[in-house]
């Protein structure tokens, strides 16, 4: 159920963005600072959960904006869209109305660590966001820049513990309490800007940074660690100029996937996607790389940048000698524009002419606005709960990019989680924790918080040990029923429709538990289906699914009786039925752990030596504490549950 925009967004934006101007109140359940990814999300969600909330941004209009790439998902990152979603977040439904290109990537991989991606429309996507903000309940916007946050001093009963208590503007007169404050200022704490030789303060291009006010409170006053990190974006190129033949087709997927729960189509329709194009870099790239390194400061400066979203010239550099992809992408239904993905740099922008012309589809294109570099302030993380409010300092909570992540949806995941967490605080509700046992969003807060970061920090389906329970087509089943009975950011809609689909994934699989045949009559049933000759068991419908040629459609068209109604589900029934002999294993080594929370782990275990798979990492934790219960080591930050699980393992097996 594809959301409608008003026809007249953009006269009804400007009245409400007016309006926002005067405000209502001065005290606040919760102050969010910053209308980027994270911003957008823990304002909404602190609304859905019952706190009047005020979302403070330097520009109404920016609200939403892509600063980089124009896409949102991909592997690990489109799983994190999903749980959003289904925590009843904005951004997979702004994706299903701006998407405009729609693939699903590692399909050749099980459907676990499939990666749902589009390439968005950047107006439709900043539209919609901004569309959903101002009309959301409780939620009033405010266009300002933040020049200080408010906290109390230290607390004598406990020193170094501080409490926020609101914010003032730049050019404010007075103060604005709230509760609790989230800061989801992103590239913008002392943000500056590099292109060539020329470095300038700046959040994105055309934007300021955060005042130093800010900043000077988090590392002075309240005493927080910082670090400095640093990211890029290619030059945007004239769709016009571009020899598209030259490069090769990628068309999107015949029939998009929604990102939404909620939604069985997408706003564009399949012929309608735009295709994105394949092209590679040449030897000439590598010499205007290294011609221009002398004039590029960004390049040199020792900050760490995305490992694995580097510039071209870091591409390059590494490994020297090699043709790179370049993906030309779309930027929007009526955009003149391309985005190379591929090309982030930071040279002067003749220089930056100079390398693109070297890419034979490329060899006339004209540059729109030139690749530029950004380097910022981030704080360590390990100085957040898992609820991402700082230890030291009650009702301050940090998202987003500020905590060292890089991406949109690592963004709107944080986002999300602080919102709900600093409605709780300002509502005096106990704090709640995602589990890695449950989401993608658990793994990445459990990796902010107890391990840090040194670089920038994306997801990947390799970070969740339990990724085979935790895919992208059952996070409704993971995540909506809990945040509509427990956390109370889900609508009583989207919870209604999430029962309906737990209760007939739960009536088919029982109705494919029953349908028990010989394997003889399974053939004769299916004969399309490769059913071993020498089996001559019995087999179930769930059992037959694991079969890769069995298709639950082949199933129903064989049983209509039983299992027509559920044609719906065909393709989650599938993939169910294939994880359901893993995922069962996983539960019960999970209900084990929790079983066995007081089995004694002996004292003179040496865990640097021991033979079971740990890293490093957990097995120096393990030794430095050396915990005495198993129940101990689980709760130990940075011991994941599948160290746990083979501790456990370990210790049962040499009892
Ligand atoms: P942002 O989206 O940056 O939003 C921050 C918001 O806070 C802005 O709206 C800003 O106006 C507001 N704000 C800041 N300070 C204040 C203040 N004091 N008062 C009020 N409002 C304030 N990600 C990738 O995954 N890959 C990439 O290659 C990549 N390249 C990038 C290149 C550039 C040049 C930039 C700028 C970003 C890039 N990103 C990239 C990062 C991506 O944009 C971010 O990960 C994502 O936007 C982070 O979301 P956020 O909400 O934390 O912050």
């Amino acid at each position: 159920m594809l959301k409608k925009k008003p026809p007249v967004l953009r006269h009804f934006l400007s009245l409400v963005s007016r309006r926002a101007n005067h405000l209502a109140r001065q005290q606040y359940d919760v102050i969010v600072v910053g209308g980027g990814h994270a911003g957008t999300e823990a304002a909404a969600a602190a609304a859905r959960v019952g706190a009047e909330t005020l979302l403070v941004t330097q520009k109404i209009n920016t609200i939403g904006a892509l600063s980089c790439n124009p896409s949102l998902g991909g592997v690990g990152k489109g799983q994190l869209v999903r749980e959003v979603d289904a925590l009843d977040g904005l951004c997979g439904q702004a994706g299903d109305w701006a998407g405009i290109h729609f693939s699903i990537l590692n399909r050749r991989k099980g459907p676990a660590v499939w990666g749902p991606r589009a390439q968005l429309d950047r107006q439709r996507y900043r539209e919609f966001i901004q569309s959903e903000l101002l009309s959301t309940p409780r939620l009033t916007v405010l266009e300002g820049s933040v020049e200080e946050l408010l906290v109390t001093e230290p607390d004598t009963a406990e020193p170094g513990h501080h409490r926020v208590t609101g914010i003032r503007l730049v050019n404010g007169s007075h103060p604005i309490s709230a509760s609790s404050v989230i800061l989801t200022t992103g590239t913008f704490l002392s943000g500056s800007l590099f292109m060539g030789q020329t470095t300038s303060p700046g959040g994105r291009i055309g934007d300021a940074p955060s005042s130093a006010g800010l900043s000077h409170t988090l590392r002075e006053r309240l005493g927080l660690r910082t670090g400095r990190l640093r990211t890029g974006t290619p030059p945007r190129i004239v769709k016009d100029s571009v020899d598209l033949s030259l490069a090769q087709i990628h068309p999107a997927d015949s029939h998009p996937t929604p990102f939404s729960f909620l939604n069985k189509h997408t706003r564009c329709k399949p012929e309608e996607q735009l295709p994105c194009y394949l092209t590679s870099t040449t030897p000439g790239v590598e010499r205007v790389v290294r011609e221009s390194l002398h004039l590029n400061h960004h390049i040199h400066e020792d900050t760490k940048g995305p490992r694995y979203c580097p510039s071209i010239e870091s591409r390059v550099l590494r490994f020297p000698g090699r043709s790179h992809q370049v993906w030309l992408e779309p930027e929007g239904v009526t955009s003149d524009l391309l985005y190379p993905q591929g090309l982030s740099m930071t040279m002067p922008p003749d220089m930056q002419l100079r390398l693109i012309r070297e890419i034979p589809a490329l060899h006339r294109a004209e540059i729109y606005t030139p690749g530029y570099g950004v380097q910022y302030d981030f704080v360590c993380p390990t100085q957040l709960s898992p609820a991402l409010q700082v230890k030291s300092t009650q009702g301050l909570f940090l998202a987003g990019q500020i905590n060292g992540t890089t991406g949109y949806e690592e963004a709107a995941a944080q986002g999300l989680w602080a919102g709900v967490n600093a409605a709780r605080c300002a509502l005096d509700l106990p704090p709640l924790a995602l589990s890695r046992t449950e989401s993608y969003i658990g793994v990445l807060v459990d990796d902010l918080v107890s391990r840090g970061v040194t670089e920038p920090y994306r997801m990947f389906t390799s970070r969740a040990e339990f990724r085979t329970s935790l895919r992208p087509d059952n996070a409704d089943l993971r995540l909506t029923l809990k945040g509509f009975e427990e956390v109370g950011c889900v609508s009583p809609l989207r919870y209604q429709e999430a029962v309906r689909v737990r209760d007939s994934l739960q009536d088919a699989l029982a109705a494919l538990q029953t349908l028990t045949l010989s394997t003889h009559k399974w053939r004769q049933k299916l004969p399309d289906v490769c059913i071993s000759e020498n089996k001559n068991t019995t087999l179930s419908g769930v059992e037959l699914l694991q079969y890769n040629d069995a298709s639950f459609e082949m199933l129903a068209s064989a049983f209509p009786e039983s299992l027509s109604a559920y044609l719906e589900f065909s393709q989650r029934l599938k993939i169910e039925a294939v994880y359901k002999p893993h995922c069962d294993m996983q539960r019960k080594e999970i209900e084990r752990i929790q079983k066995e929370e007081s089995m004694s782990l002996p004292q003179d275990i040496d865990y640097l030596s021991l033979p079971v798979s740990l890293s490093q990492e957990v097995r120096e934790i393990l030794d430095r504490v050396r915990p005495s219960t198993l129940g101990a080591a689980t709760r130990l930050q940075g011991i994941t549950p599948a160290a746990v699980v083979n501790l456990l393992r370990y210790v049962r097996n040499t009892e």
